[in-house]
């Protein structure tokens, strides 16, 4: 049934379960996986070699959160990632309408410091405007 499923991916324990099932569900249905991770934008006021010095450090700590997903989400046939710059729920958005994604696993909740929330301002924003089927973990 599934032939595209995307993987948002934060880190966070919610995001680690995820991880767990989203490859489980591109194992069994044979789908492809595509693992997309996104860091928060490098203010461009921030004057050379400052500039440089912090888009090293957000596209360093990105490929280590990235590692990890890989790590969790094992061998896969078809796995492809995405590291991208802005806010993760417009990337998760734009990923899978150019992929035509037909399945979105998330976390509920990220790395927000707000445990009161039932759902992150991302998984909200995907769930509402998503065009596919959004799998949301706990
Ligand atoms: P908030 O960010 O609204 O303060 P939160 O961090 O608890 O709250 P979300 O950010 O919505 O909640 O996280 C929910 C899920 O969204 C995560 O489990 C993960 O699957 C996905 N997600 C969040 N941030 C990213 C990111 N930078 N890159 C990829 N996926 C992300
Ligand atoms: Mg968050």
């Amino acid at each position: 049934m599934f032939k595209n499923i995307l993987l948002a991916f934060d880190g966070s324990a919610h995001a680690q379960k995820a991880a767990h099932l989203a490859a489980d569900l591109a194992r069994q249905y044979g789908a492809t996986l595509c693992v997309v991770h996104t860091y928060d934008p490098v203010p461009d006021y921030l004057g050379e070699p400052f500039l440089q010095e912090v888009i090293s450090k957000r596209t360093e700590a990105a490929d280590k959160v990235m590692a990890q997903a890989l790590a969790l989400v094992g061998k896969l046939p078809r796995l492809e990632t995405e590291i991208l710059e802005g806010p993760p729920a417009e990337a998760i958005l734009r990923v899978a309408e150019v992929r035509g994604v037909d399945l979105i696993v998330m976390g509920t909740r990220g790395l927000g410091q707000l445990s009161g929330l039932l759902l992150g301002s991302q998984s909200q924003k995907v769930l509402t405007h998503a065009r596919c089927p959004v799998l949301l973990v706990r």
